[in-house]
């Protein structure tokens, strides 16, 4: 029977959360009453990550599929890999980490049939560490402003989507994208809602402070090109202060003589200016970066392999 509804979760090194998950997550699907699957995507785990995967589809064979990629491309490209292979019209992201309980589910797929294209959620009662808290309140504001987006929590990634959505997502072909925004970017109908949010109680998170921004920069170069505007005008504005300024530093020459002193504060000015350049120069980087990447045109993912029966439908 065909799955009406599709879990999508991307796995890297999860071999601790991954029996629990599966635990909580198989019986709230049963009791809905619905068709469903659960698509696994492991991203290049090196743990036993996939021997429990695999574990779990020859238990459930017909609800079940695995697919294993060829390394780790990421937890975006991990779910990309898996929205290609979605069977059901009603498509839900969930992290492995059990951070958001697979109970609510019930909740996205209730707002879905009332309509909904896009069911985004925000975490209440957050359980993670303060600076992330506090990181991810300025880039929600900032992105939401800089991307014309009105999102509360990105990173949030229990989320609920249609399968018109999903085959949208999968025509744009980019080789690094930010799920949340881009379902948002297409949404017709979209709501947002609260969900409980835990502590990440096994293993660890797969983002330190590098990958954290790593990531932003690509949410932030995805979705705009007002950085790259703000460079411009940054550079105005600059180029007409220092055009007042030498025009007063003429005339105080003509008026007043050659002026020795103030070496330091020329220094200052000059150090403020190298930053600004070298700052801009980073921001125009990003975007080549991403030109760079799209160019090249690699496969986004490679996939080794599937696991799913064959007759299970
Ligand atoms: N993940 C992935 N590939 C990666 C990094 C993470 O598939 O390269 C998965 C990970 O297994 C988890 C989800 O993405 O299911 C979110 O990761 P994590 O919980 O570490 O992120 P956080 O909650 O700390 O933002
Ligand atoms: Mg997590």
């Amino acid at each position: 029977m065909k799955p009406e509804i599709s879990i999508v979760i991307p796995a890297y090194n999860e071999e601790e959360s991954l029996p629990a998950l599966f635990e909580e997550l198989y019986p709230v699907m049963e009791q809905m009453g619905r068709p469903f699957e659960i698509i696994f995507i492991n991203d290049g785990s090196k743990d036993k990550t996939l021997g429990l995967l695999y574990d779990f589809y020859k238990a459930h064979p017909k609800e079940v599929r695995v697919i294993d990629l060829n390394g780790n491309f990421g937890q975006h490209m991990a779910i990309m890999a898996g929205f290609d292979y979605v069977l059901g019209d009603k498509i839900i992201t969930l992290d492995a980490d059990l951070q958001n309980p697979p109970a609510e589910i019930p909740k996205l797929v209730a707002e879905m049939d009332a309509g909904h294209d896009v069911v985004g959620t925000y975490r209440v009662g957050r359980q993670d560490p303060i600076f992330r808290k506090v990181a991810s309140k300025i880039v929600n504001k900032i992105t939401n402003k800089i991307a014309r987006l009105n999102i509360s929590d990105y990173g949030c990634m229990l989320r609920g989507y249609d399968r018109r959505i999903i085959d949208i997502i999968n025509v744009s072909k980019e080789s690094t994208t930010f799920i949340p925004a881009l379902g948002q970017k297409f949404a017709a109908n979209p709501i947002e809602i609260p969900v409980a949010h835990r502590e990440r109680e096994m293993g660890e998170s797969k983002y330190g402070l590098f990958q954290l921004i790593r990531l932003n920069f690509d949410l932030m170069t995805s979705f705009s090109i007002i950085p790259l505007q703000m460079v411009t005008m940054a550079g105005m504005v600059v180029s007409f202060l220092s055009f007042i300024l030498v025009c007063y530093m003429l005339l105080r020459r003509l008026i007043l003589g050659p002026e020795v002193e103030g070496v330091f504060t020329l220094m200052a000015i000059q150090f403020l200016l190298t930053g600004i350049v070298l700052f801009s120069l980073g921001i125009a980087g990003e975007y080549m970066g991403r030109i760079y990447r799209e160019v090249s045109r690699r496969p986004r993912y490679a996939v080794r392999k599937i696991f799913e029966d064959e007759n299970g439908e």
